[in-house]
C-alpha cells in the first residue's frame, strides 16, 4: 500500500521523500496501521507530507504480545551477554553508515535542522547505543553473603515487555534514550514515538533487524496518546513503563500504571530551567553565547532549555545586548536548508500558544527587549523570532509555565542569595546554569540550586553518556542516561542457596 503513506506528498521539497508504506513495526517488520489515519505536517512550512497510519487496539495488542514472546523465547535476554552488545555496535555502526538518509528524515519531518541532525542527532544517538551496548556484559548481579554453607546472591533481569512513550522535539534522540539501556539490559521494547514525528524512527528499527536484533525486542505501535499511548501504558503484559514529555501527559501516564499494575515509571518531563550570570564572568560576550544558544537551540523546544536568565543587575544591561546580538544572527530557513539556524516550532497551535504568552505578557507591562512576533520564515511556516522579557512580575505565566519556545524571560538579582531564591521559585527542578568566575561561588550554587542538572560555566550535555539526566520536583522521577537508565531497566532478584 505504498499509495497510501506517499498520496498526500504533493507539496514536497525538491529532494522529493516519500516514505515507505506502513510505519508500525511489528515482529520485524512494517505493517500498516488499522486505526485512524493522521495528517503529519513539516514544520518548517506546514505542508501535510504524509498521513499516518495508526495502530489499532488489536495491533497495540499483537506488538506487546509479540513482544513479550521475543523477551521468553528469542533468545536475546537468555543470549550471552557480549552476544548482545555485538549485535548493539553493529546498530550503531549501521546508524553512521545511514547518516544522510537518517538525517534528511530526521530534518524534513520535525524542528531538528539538517546541520544539526548530520552533527548531532544521528552520531549521537549511535554513540548511546555504543554506550550502552558495553554494560551488557558488564554490569550484573553480585554475591551478596556467604557463609560456608550458604551463598546469596543477587542476579539481575530485565523486567520483559518496556513500553517507552516520546515526544516529537528531538525524535530519534529521544526514543534512543529509552531504547538503549532497554535493549542493552535485554528487554523487548514497544516504542510510542509522537504522532508529529513519526516516520524517522522506523528506519532504526530496520536497521536494528539487519544488526541482528531478533524480531519482535524493537517494536513500534503510532498514533495518538490517548488511544495508542495510554492503551500501551495499560497493557497487562507491559512490565515497565517509561516517558519523556510533558508533566501533565506524565501524570496521565502514572495514573494509568497505577491502575494497571502497578508498574514501575521513569518520567522525564517538562522544565523551566533558570541560567544564573554573575557580574565576576571573565569573559561576558562568551557566557552570553552560551546563554543564547540555550534558549534557542531547537528554538526553544527542549525540555533543558535555559528559559530564565537570572543576571546579577550590574552587568544586566550589557548581557542582554549581547544576547539580543546572538538572537539576530539567527537564520530561520526550513530545516533541510543547511543554511538553517533557528528551528520553526512544531506547529501552529504552538507558534499561538507562544505569542499568546509574549503578548499577554508585555500587555501586562513587561518590557519587550527584542523579538515578539512571528518570525519572517518559509511561507506558512511555523517560526518565532527569539525574543526577551525583562521587567517581569515573578507571578507571571511567562515566568511559571514552561513556554517550550525561544522566549528568555530577564531577572536581575542584588547577591547570591537572592539569585538562588528566584532560581528555585519555580514547581520545576529539571537543569540551571551558573556562569561564574569564583569556584567556590560556583560549588555552593550547584548544592543550592534545585535542579536534576547543574552545568557550570557551560549548558546543555555533549557525549557525556555516564552522566544521568532526569528532573526534580515537577520534572520528573528517575534517570534518562548514565548507569542509572541501564539499572532502571532491570529488576534484582534475590537467592540464597544452602548447602
Ligand atoms: P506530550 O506530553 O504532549 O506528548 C509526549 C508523548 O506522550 C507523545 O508521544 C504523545 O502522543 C504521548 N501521550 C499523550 N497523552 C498520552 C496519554 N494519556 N497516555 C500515553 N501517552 C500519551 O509532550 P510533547 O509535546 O510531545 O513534548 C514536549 C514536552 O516534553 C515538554 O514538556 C518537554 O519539556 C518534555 N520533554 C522532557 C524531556 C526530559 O528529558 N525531561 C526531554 C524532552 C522533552
Amino acid at each position: 500500500n505504498a499509495s497510501r503513506s506517499c498520496r498526500a506528498v504533493s507539496h514536497f521539497d525538491p529532494n522529493s521523500l516519500c516514505l515507505p508504506s506502513g510505519s508500525n513495526f511489528i515482529n520485524g517488520a512494517r505493517v500498516a496501521g488499522i486505526g485512524p489515519e493522521i495528517p503529519v505536517r513539516r514544520p518548517s512550512d506546514g505542508q501535510i507530507y504524509a498521513h499516518l497510519d495508526s495502530a489499532g487496539p488489536a495491533q497495540v495488542d499483537a506488538a506487546v504480545v509479540g513482544a513479550y514472546h521475543a523477551y521468553r523465547h528469542s533468545g536475546w535476554a537468555q543470549a550471552e551477554p557480549r552476544q548482545r552488545m555485538r549485535v548493539m555496535r553493529r546498530w550503531a555502526d549501521l546508524l553512521e553508515a545511514h547518516l544522510d538518509e537518517l538525517a534528511v528524515l530526521e530534518a524534513v519531518g520535525s524542528t531538528r535542522t539538517i546541520a544539526e541532525a548530520r552533527t548531532w542527532d544521528i552520531p549521537y544517538s549511535a554513540e548511546c547505543i555504543r554506550f550502552y551496548a558495553e554494560f551488557a556484559d558488564k554490569v550484573g548481579g553480585e554475591v551478596a553473603a556467604t557463609t560456608p554453607d550458604k551463598l546469596g546472591l543477587t542476579i539481575t533481569e530485565p523486567y520483559g515487555v518496556v513500553a517507552a512513550v516520546a515526544p516529537w522535539n528531538l525524535p530519534i534522540v529521544m526514543a534512543v534514550w529509552k531504547l538503549a539501556p532497554a535493549i542493552a539490559a535485554g528487554n523487548a521494547v514497544v516504542l510510542k514515538p509522537s504522532e508529529m514525528t513519526p516516520f524517522s524512527i522506523v528506519r532504526l528499527a530496520e536497521l536494528a533487524i539487519q544488526a541482528g536484533l531478533p524480531a519482535g525486542i524493537f517494536n513500534i505501535v503510532q498514533g495518538d496518546g490517548r488511544s495508542v499511548g495510554d492503551g500501551l501504558c495499560r497493557h497487562p503484559q507491559v512490565a515497565k513503563v517509561t516517558f519523556t514529555g510533558s508533566t501533565r501527559t506524565g501524570a496521565a501516564i502514572m495514573t494509568a500504571c497505577a491502575e494497571t499494575g502497578p508498574k514501575p515509571v521513569t518520567l522525564e518531563l517538562g522544565g523551566k530551567s533558570p541560567q544564573l550570570v554573575f557580574d565576576d564572568c571573565p569573559d561576558l560576550d562568551k557566557t552570553a553565547a552560551i546563554v543564547a544558544r540555550a534558549i534557542t537551540l531547537n528554538a526553544g523546544q527542549v525540555c533543558v532549555a535555559g528559559s530564565r536568565l537570572i543576571v546579577q543587575e550590574t552587568v544586566a544591561e550589557q548581557v542582554m545586548a549581547l544576547i539580543t546580538a546572538r538572537f539576530r544572527a539567527l537564520n530561520p530557513a526550513p530545516t533541510w536548508d543547511p543554511s538553517s539556524t533557528l528551528s520553526p516550532i512544531i506547529n501552529h497551535p504552538q507558534l499561538d500558544r507562544i505569542d499568546g504568552i509574549v503578548r499577554r505578557t508585555v500587555a501586562s507591562g513587561a518590557t519587550l527587549v527584542t523579538g515578539g512576533g512571528r518570525a519572517a520564515g518559509p511561507q506558512d511556516g511555523s517560526y518565532f523570532q527569539p525574543t526577551i522579557l525583562a521587567g517581569l512580575d515573578t507571578a507571571t505565566e511567562a515566568i511559571r509555565e514552561e513556554i517550550f519556545g525561544p522566549v528568555l524571560t530577564v531577572q536581575s538579582f542584588h547577591d547570591e542569595e537572592e539569585a538562588l531564591t528566584l532560581a528555585n521559585d519555580t514547581q520545576f527542578g529539571l537543569a540551571a546554569g551558573v556562569h561564574t568566575g569564583d569556584v567556590a561561588r560556583a560549588l555552593r550554587a550547584v548544592r543550592g540550586l534545585e535542579a536534576g542538572t547543574v552545568w557550570v560555566n557551560r549548558y546543555g550535555r555533549s557525549n557525556d553518556f555516564m552522566l544521568p539526566t532526569g528532573g526534580f520536583k515537577r520534572s520528573g522521577i528517575g534517570k534518562d542516561l548514565g548507569r542509572e537508565a541501564y539499572l532502571a531497566n532491570l529488576k534484582v532478584k534475590t537467592a540464597l542457596v544452602e548447602f
